[in-house]
């Protein structure tokens, strides 16, 4: 693991994607032992805010009757409706001071990526960010999405494997392949 102490650096910007209760054990989409990406991605977000790094926390964040959900004809349980517990940041993850990134509120499409139509790119260039480091769930869905729409948007993209996870295995590593081609760096 990469100590991100020694690794951040002005230019740079973290993202953590999506550390909500309904993606971690006992949540309406929980992904296996979500929540053991917690204390790596903290020590992360510890790092950004001693060395001046901006934070951007995502969160999915849908209308009741969201087309993603399978009653509205899409693929997954309703998950991370608006204003509920299961939306909320998970207690552990250090993002109190973040800035929050909204995402998946449309009723015609889903957002999987924190780039997706949010103005996110535009922000980090307004600022002068280079770099992003990604952390969060999912592996193989939210954070593959916004990785490669980083890396199309011009910016280093770097994943940290060990503050990460995939909904399932198999996902995970056609996500970290996938990534890979669209030119994401991800540390062993
Ligand atoms: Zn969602």
């Amino acid at each position: 693991m990469i100590d991100p102490r020694e690794t951040l650096r002005e230019g740079d910007a973290l993202l953590v994607i999506d550390v909500q209760n309904d993606f971690c054990p006992g949540g309406a989409l929980e992904i296996p032992e979500g929540h053991k990406i917690i204390p790596p991605l903290n020590k992360w977000i510890a790092a950004a805010r001693e060395l001046g790094v901006p934070i951007y926390a995502s969160r999915d964040w849908h209308p009741e009757r969201h087309p993603s959900f399978e009653p509205h004809g899409g693929p997954w349980p309703p998950h991370c409706v608006q204003d509920t517990e299961g939306a909320a940041f998970h207690d552990e993850v250090d993002v109190g001071d973040a800035i929050v990134v909204t995402k998946g509120t449309r009723f015609d499409k889903d957002q999987y990526s924190a780039f997706d139509e949010t103005g996110l790119a535009e922000e980090l260039r307004r600022r002068g960010i280079k770099r992003v480091w990604i952390g969060g769930l999912a592996q193989d869905v939210c954070v593959k999405a916004t990785a490669i729409d980083a890396a199309k948007a011009g910016f280093e993209t770097h994943v940290l494997p060990e503050a990460t996870l995939p909904v399932t295995p198999e996902g995970g590593a056609e996500a970290v392949a996938e990534m890979r081609k669209a030119g994401v760096t991800i540390e062993s």
